[in-house]
């Protein structure tokens, strides 16, 4: 029985992944921060899943929980992208979307996890934030749907072309702007 309720137990764990809440909370943010139609959101979307599909495999938080990995990978991208505007825009969407994970994660609520490896090089032997959070994921989850549904009806994703500008070129436009 106590098998059971063990294996049973790291289904659910595996299975409170936060997910939508990322996307929402940081499509939303950028969008009310820099009002530009010409981000790459799909950029962004892969940033801000990031740190979880690369830290889950090492057992919790691990390096890319930290804010000092997200600063590096935005001089990384900086420096990648002297002289290419255009790319340096696109690409800057991935350390963006690292550091909003970091916010809407709660990340900075573990100095030794947010400050890696400046507070010491040993990990805080964390799991996920998003694991830690148990239920409560469940209200994010629903949160992020929310926004997710804001995002569709704002920038008229049941259209088409909308979606693949979305999917193609990752802008997001609002209908009304595109129909003038
Ligand atoms: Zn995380």
């Amino acid at each position: 029985m106590p098998q059971l309720w063990a294996t049973a137990r790291s289904i659910g764990t595996g299975l409170r992944r936060v997910f939508f809440w990322f996307l929402g909370t940081s499509i939303t943010s950028v969008w009310f921060v820099f009002r530009d139609p010409a981000f790459d959101y799909r950029w962004l979307c892969v940033g801000a899943l990031i740190a979880d599909v690369l830290d889950a495999p090492f057992g919790g938080a691990r390096a890319f929980h930290s804010m000092p990995v997200s600063i590096a990978a935005l001089v990384l991208v900086v420096l990648a992208s002297a002289g290419r505007k255009r790319w340096r825009k696109r690409a800057l969407a991935v350390p963006i979307g690292m550091m909003l994970h970091l916010v809407f994660d709660g990340a900075f609520a573990t100095t030794k996890m947010f400050w890696w490896p400046f507070a010491g090089l040993h990990f805080a032997d964390k799991p996920l934030p998003s694991v830690a959070r148990g239920w409560f994921d469940v209200v994010l989850e629903l949160i992020g749907l929310v926004a997710l549904a804001w995002v569709w009806r704002t920038f008229g994703l049941r259209s088409k072309a909308q979606r693949d500008l979305l999917l193609k070129q990752g802008r997001l436009e609002l209908v009304t702007v595109r129909r003038r």
